[in-house]
């Protein structure tokens, strides 16, 4: 089954001169696949994240989620649609800092007035499965940075949606912490078949898909899959970056 499907989706930015952020970007990913989006900077990575997220809205072209077309939904719809299908983790982790570690992962549930006793089943099952049951009192500004980016993912994945997204999910980490990082996004996808697509610049990061999709110039250039080997999926996303001309640590 298609988790996404996105077809001749175009992005013009109109200004004194148009830009055009997306050409006719075409493909699917199916359920429980893992997906990273790779290119040179300024090549609408993160413009076609924001139109899969809704926080953008595309100029052409059709994008369905689980089937729906959020962008044809009302205000309403769309916001319980995102509430419902979709799962976000960014590069600055966006937890409340007011709020406790296990308040910040039980917000969409709370916004979404899940039963209390399904809250604290799930909460559980998702905080061994992060390994953040010690976290789970404590405030954001008492918590490292990997320990702030695995709350996020808890709270990103706890209201089991169906797609979750996530823009350079490392770009604030360091290199052990971008590692376990992850290796939780690998346990998420494959101990709940969470559907994950990811923008990531960093080679090493993008390894731990199953799938990359390489853009440039708003549009799709080619896609590679990892098969079994990770050592040569690595060397490929390395020649490909190199091939389409990014820079290393360029976002
Ligand atoms: P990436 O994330 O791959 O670096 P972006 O999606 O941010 O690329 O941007 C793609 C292109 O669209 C760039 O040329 C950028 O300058 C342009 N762009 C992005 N956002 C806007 C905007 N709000 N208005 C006009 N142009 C934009
Ligand atoms: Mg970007």
């Amino acid at each position: 089954m298609n988790v996404l499907e996105v077809k001749q989706l175009e992005k013009i930015y109109i200004g004194k001169v148009n830009h055009t952020a997306l050409n006719s970007v075409t493909f699917d990913i199916q359920q429980g696949d893992f997906v990273g989006i790779m290119g040179p900077s300024g090549s609408g990575k993160t413009t076609l994240l924001n139109c899969i997220s809704t926080i953008d809205m595309p100029t052409g072209g059709e994008l369905k989620v689980n089937g729906q077309s959020p962008h044809k939904l009302n205000d309403e719809e769309l916001a319980e649609f995102r509430r419902r299908e979709l799962g976000f983790v960014f590069q600055d982790f966006n937890l409340v800092d007011t709020l406790t570690i296990k308040e910040n992962i039980l917000l969409p549930m709370t916004l979404d007035s899940v039963p209390l006793p399904e809250m604290v089943n799930r909460l559980e099952k998702i905080t061994n499965l992060l390994g953040i049951e010690h976290l789970l009192d404590k405030r954001t500004f008492e918590i490292s940075g990997g320990q702030a980016q695995r709350a996020a993912i808890a709270r990103a994945i706890i209201h089991q949606p169906s797609l979750l997204l996530a823009d350079e999910p490392t770009g604030n980490l360091d290199t052990k912490s971008a590692k376990d990082v992850m290796k939780l996004f690998t346990s998420v996808n494959e101990t709940l078949q969470t559907t994950i697509l990811m923008v990531t610049h960093d080679p090493y990061v993008a390894s731990f898909c199953n799938r990359i999709i390489f853009i440039k110039d708003g549009k799709l250039h080619n896609e590679i899959h990892r098969g079994d080997d990770r050592g040569n999926f690595y060397q490929s996303i390395i020649d490909t970056l190199s091939f389409l001309g990014g820079e290393r640590g360029d976002i």
